[in-house]
């Protein structure tokens, strides 16, 4: 008998080019698409300052909850494949502007680094545009070795942070 087991997923959407609100619904619509995943939930959408030294436009942010047979590795593989899909030109600058931007962020209870994959992702702790839409769909999330999300989402100032649309 084949036993399929679903692993809870959360993924960020991020971007700041080529309107950014559009592109993050067209995001959803690609999650929602994906083969071996159900996207569960979607937060609001989130305004944000750009991170990092670059000058550039505000960020538009937002978190998928998501249901997956599919292993961390291949997920993140396929999350590259809707980025290219969507059109994000190569190569980015790190905190660059990006007309798609997907991280996973959390995977079940999978912690491993390795070479191009960090589960839970590294900056989930540090990042209000992050926490804050995670904290909006799954506030009691434990994530693997950090803790539980409403308590990673009080530790961090979210000053020019703004929800803007359901
Ligand atoms: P950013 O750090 O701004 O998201 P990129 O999207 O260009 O920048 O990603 C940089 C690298 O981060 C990618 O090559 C990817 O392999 C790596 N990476 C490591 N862990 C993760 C993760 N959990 N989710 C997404 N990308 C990750
Ligand atoms: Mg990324």
């Amino acid at each position: 008998m084949t036993r399929t087991c679903w692993i809870p997923a959360y993924v960020a959407l991020g971007s700041n080019l080529d309107d950014p609100c559009a592109q993050i619904e067209r995001a959803f619509q690609a999650l929602s698409d994906m083969q071996g995943a159900r996207l569960v939930m979607r937060s609001s959408l989130y305004r944000s300052p750009p991170f990092g030294r670059v000058a550039q436009p505000d960020f538009i942010n937002a978190v998928a909850g998501m249901l997956t047979t599919i292993p961390a590795r291949e997920f993140l593989a396929e999350l590259k494949s809707i980025e290219q899909r969507l059109g994000r030109a190569l190569p980015a600058v790190r905190w660059g502007p990006r007309s798609i931007d997907l991280d996973l962020l959390v995977h079940g209870t999978t912690r491993l680094v390795e070479p191009g994959l960090t589960v839970p992702h590294a900056g989930i702790a540090e990042r209000a545009f992050v926490l804050a839409p995670l904290a909006e769909i799954a506030p009691d999330l434990d994530v693997p070795g950090l803790g539980r999300v409403s308590a990673l989402a009080a530790g961090v100032p979210s000053s020019g942070l703004a929800r803007i649309a359901a």
